[in-house]
């Protein structure tokens, strides 16, 4: 399996590294990325560039990650209280 695997914050090649949703951060950008303070004068560009990633993930349908168990989690239908 020869995929090629490019940083979405750097844009070089990841070959190892922190893989969320098929996005790949080289380890350079991770270490980055935890240290990241917001007085950082890249804090900026980072959090710009997870915001893009974050839009991109929620407007795709979520079929994967949606389970039975979620649904009934939080149901605001419940009210047992008589009048
Ligand atoms: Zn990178």
């Amino acid at each position: 399996m020869t995929e090629k695997l490019i940083c979405i914050l750097c844009g070089k090649p990841a070959l190892d590294g922190l893989r969320i949703h098929g996005e790949m951060f080289c380890l350079a950008c991770e270490s980055r990325l935890i240290k990241l303070k917001p007085n950082d004068d890249d804090y900026g560009r980072c959090l710009a560039g997870l915001r893009d990633l974050w839009a991109r993930w929620t407007a795709e349908p979520k079929k994967e990650l949606i389970t039975e168990s979620e649904s009934d989690v939080d149901s605001p239908a419940k009210t047992s209280e008589p009048n």
